[in-house]
């Protein structure tokens, strides 16, 4: 069956359609340029740049993928967490696309899409898998028995998230927002051992994470270089600042494979796109005998495929579809996979 997914939690309006596994079409359009200037999104403005956005985005994927509406067989929208003014635009979008068709409506979790989507590059899922989700809201380690069905948490952070703290401290660099991306291509450039900042929670015992003390940290270090008078070389802090996320980010992943004997590791969300994250966690994956799956960097961040990769599997499972009164819900747990 061909499901036309629609995700619009953040700021990304993302439509994907999927067969089974193969991805047919993903198309996107953001209003990060709107909100880059007040360094965050802006609820309000997201919300109404969803609703301007929708119509053009879905009848683009279905451009891309040569189909007309009347080929879709069913819908998943992201019915949470996220923005509630947002996600309530693509719900709405999705009771509507789905009445006028006749065809059967799913709301995902968009955390629990964030994993399906590895599978539209990937295969199947090895159940179970360990999967560790890396975003501007959630850091998470999960242990997915089966992604369809059943995600139990692991652990989380218990203050900032791994991209928030990405941005926090490229804010604090002066690289634009949202700072990842500008924090991975000036860390080329310089050296990861060049100031030994904080691995918080590191061997504590348990699978949380801790990010805030570390971006404190940087904040303290460029404001001690600045009063002194000495120059900040951006490239070493940045390049140090994400050694200690992603060190801590892999040994945790590790020791959950370990502690649950799965052999089997999945990284998702936005910050899955950074390249030094990836790198390491193939290398310690492959000194701990662990299968590694990453999905490409367009496929990490938000985007429309996810939600119609997870449709398309609570399809497969023969998932009772979701009513036409399912609410937007902007807390809904990780452990929630559909509504
Ligand atoms: P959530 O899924 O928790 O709701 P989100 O919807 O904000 O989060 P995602 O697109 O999943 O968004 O992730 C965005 C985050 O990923 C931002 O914090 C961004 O800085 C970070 N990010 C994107 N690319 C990179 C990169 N190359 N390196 C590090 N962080 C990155
Ligand atoms: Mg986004
Ligand atoms: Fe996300």
């Amino acid at each position: 069956p061909l499901v036309l997914g629609i995700e619009t939690s953040c700021d990304e309006t993302g439509i994907g359609i999927v067969r089974g596994h193969t991805l047919l079409a993903n198309t996107i359009a953001s209003s990060m340029d709107e909100h880059a200037r007040f360094g965050g999104v802006v609820p309000e403005v997201a919300s109404r740049a969803h609703l301007e956005a929708m119509t053009p985005t879905v009848e683009a994927a279905l451009a891309q993928a040569g189909l007309k509406f009347s080929d879709i067989d069913a819908i998943a929208v992201t019915a949470g967490p996220g923005l509630a003014g947002a996600l309530l635009v693509g719900v709405a979008a999705a009771k509507s696309y789905a009445l006028g068709l006749g065809v059967p409506l799913y709301g995902v979790n968009h955390l629990a899409a964030h994993v399906a989507v590895d599978q539209l590059e990937h295969g199947p899922l090895p159940k179970p898998c360990i999967a560790m989700l890396v975003s501007g809201g959630h850091s998470s380690l999960l242990l997915v028995p089966d992604v369809a069905e059943d995600v139990i948490s692991l652990g989380s952070t218990v203050d900032d998230a791994a991209g928030e703290a990405f941005d926090k401290v490229a804010r604090v660099l002066g690289l634009p927002f949202p700072g990842g991306p500008h924090i991975d291509r000036a860390a080329r450039e310089g050296s990861g051992t060049a100031i030994a900042f904080p691995r918080g929670k590191l061997d504590d015992g348990t699978l949380d994470f801790s990010f805030s003390g570390l971006k404190t940290a940087v904040a303290r270090w460029v404001e001690a270089r600045e009063a002194s008078g000495e120059s900040v070389h951006v490239p070493d802090v940045a390049a140090s600042f994400q050694e200690a996320v992603v060190d801590v980010l892999t040994r945790k992943a590790l020791q959950a494979c370990r502690k649950y004997d799965v052999h089997d590791l999945l990284v998702g969300g936005g910050v899955a796109a950074n390249s030094r994250l990836r790198a390491l966690a193939q290398e310690r994956c492959d000194a701990a005998g662990v299968r590694l799956r990453v999905p490409r960097p367009g496929l990490c961040t938000d985007n429309g495929a996810m939600v119609a990769a997870l449709g398309s599997d609570l399809v497969a499972a023969g998932v009772t579809p979701s009513t036409l009164e399912i609410p937007a819900d902007s807390s809904l747990p990780i452990t929630t996979v559909h509504v």
